[in-house]
């Protein structure tokens, strides 16, 4: 390496090189994650804050003609790979440019972009792209790894929606990437996206938003006692062979605004009058001998995707752990040992647990997610019936609350494992390699090798399926 470490680069760049030796804006730099705990325990060499694609072409040719790891994050910032000890973190926050072609119904997202950025756009045309739940999580970093929304149970993961990639590859040269430029590649990219390049835009493909961009949505809520019913009864309806896409019915476990221990349906119904939405609210509603709150209501799409982000806000000490589970709806049995783990993992959660950010969430990604040929994308989440996640954060840095944080959360996980179907990529925490093992099938795992062997040998890109050397 040069004799004043990151000097030429810096020179290069046309955004913002900041090393250690820059010692408040590192530290700004190093905490801007969502996620405290492992903000502190992260301590990379720099931060490139680049201005567009050629500072990220200067950043990938510099670090690896010197042998220097590549971590790579957006203006979400959530993920645990988005920084790395001794490594140069490639920051795209700067790039969050989003804009629409209403007629031929495309978002051309810069990969800096988090959720919030692209709805803001597409709204503006009564569009709607699918993005994560949380619209200050990246749309990159959701849409890498596949990509599950409010609504895939009607429009399917992101990864389904994508038509092309800009990315810059491990040599340093600037690609577009779709389906007839190079299907594998493009196979790759949806489901193990990190693994390839460092993508600077995406293509997506919007859908009209009926109802003038109208949900219905909000969450009826239940005190905590009448769980056991209430969910038992959710069970029963999500596995009614009769139902439209466009009905996802979640079910969250979470704590009143007066810190009281709840459980809740979330609806979300589009493209149904108002009645025909109201009068199936009103049946949710009636669960459990009635509901004790009800929030459901018409919303337009731009507010319930915003719905959550004030309950997990950055800066903040989380685990979260998710796992894809099914069971047979006829069986009852299964039912119920579902509903007796989630009820009973529930009242066991860390008394010091933040009531704001504690929740157990089962969220239906079933129908459209799980409808495309498994060989078409390599994202592998398309057999759960829920998306079942445990996330808690806890307030002081104190191992000890750490360590009870990250048990509860693995505890829920365990006990479901008679339903697991596969985990998901985009919940890999670190500390828990064995994981990865399960997120993709053997022969998806052997065609992302051959692909990764070509495009990537020399493993400039670190993260998606090769985050732990487990996976060698
Ligand atoms: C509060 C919260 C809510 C969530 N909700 C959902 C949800 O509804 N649906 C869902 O599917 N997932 C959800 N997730 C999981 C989420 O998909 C992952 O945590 C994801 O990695 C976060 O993306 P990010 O862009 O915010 O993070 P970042 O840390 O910015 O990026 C994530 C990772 O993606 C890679 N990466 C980022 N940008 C690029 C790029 N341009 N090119 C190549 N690689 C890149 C990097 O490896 C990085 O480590 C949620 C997570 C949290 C914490």
């Amino acid at each position: 390496m040069e004799e004043s470490p990151f000097a030429s680069l810096k020179a290069a760049l046309r955004g913002t090189l900041i090393t250690r030796e820059d010692e408040d804006a590192f530290t700004a730099a190093r905490s801007r994650g969502w996620n405290r705990d492992l903000n502190l325990r992260a301590n990379p060499l720099a931060f490139a804050v680049v201005s567009g694609v050629r500072d990220i072409v200067t950043t990938v040719n510099y670090c690896r003609s010197n042998k220097i790891p590549i971590a790579v994050r957006g203006k979400g910032a959530h993920s645990p790979y988005g920084m790395a000890n001794n490594a140069v973190v490639i920051d795209l926050m700067k790039m969050t440019a989003v804009s629409v072609d209403p007629e031929k119904k495309l978002a051309y997202i810069q990969a800096g972009a988090d959720g919030g950025d692209v709805d803001h756009e597409t709204a503006l045309h009564n569009l709607i792209c699918i993005t994560g739940s949380v619209s200050h999580t990246g749309f990159a970093g959701v849409a890498l790894g596949g990509g599950l929304g409010h609504l895939s149970r009607w429009l399917g993961p992101v990864v389904d929606s994508i038509v092309s990639y800009e990315m810059v590859t491990a040599a340093g040269e600037v690609i577009r990437v779709d389906e007839a430029s190079d299907p594998e590649l493009f196979w790759g990219m949806r489901g193990n996206g990190a693994s390839f390049g460092i993508v600077t835009e995406f293509v997506v493909r919007l859908r009209d938003m009926p109802n003038g961009g109208i949900i219905r949505s909000a969450p009826i809520l239940w005190a905590a006692d009448k769980a056991k019913e209430v969910m038992t009864s959710w069970m029963g309806r999500i596995g009614r062979g009769d139902r439209k896409e466009t009905e996802t019915l979640q079910f969250v476990f979470m704590h009143s605004p007066d810190g009281l221990p709840v459980c809740g349906v979330v609806p979300l119904i589009v493209g149904e009058t108002e009645a025909a939405a109201k009068a199936t609210c009103d049946e949710l509603a009636s669960f459990g001998g009635g509901a004790q709150v009800r929030h459901d209501t018409q919303l337009p799409y731009t507010a319930l995707q915003a719905a959550l982000d004030t309950l997990v806000p950055f800066n903040t000490n989380y685990w979260d752990k998710g796992v894809f589970i099914n069971w047979d709806p006829r069986d009852t049995s299964a039912v119920n040992s579902i509903v007796d783990v989630a009820v009973k993992h529930w009242s066991e959660k860390p008394e010091f647990a933040s009531k704001l950010s504690t929740f157990i969430l089962f969220m239906e990604v079933d129908a459209a997610v799980g409808r495309a040929d498994p060989a078409s994308t390599s994202f592998a989440g398309r057999k759960g019936r829920l998306w079942c996640s445990c996330i808690t954060s806890w307030p002081d840095d104190d191992a000890s609350q750490r360590a009870a944080s990250k048990r509860w959360c693995g505890e829920l996980v365990a006990k479901l494992s008679r339903f697991h179907v596969t985990s998901y990529l985009n919940n890999a925490m670190p500390e828990s390699e064995a994981e990865m093992l399960e997120v993709f099938p053997q022969d998806t795992m052997k065609r992302l090798r051959a692909l990764k062997e070509k495009v990537d040998p020399n493993n400039v890109f670190k993260t998606g399926a090769w985050q732990y050397e487990a996976n060698k």
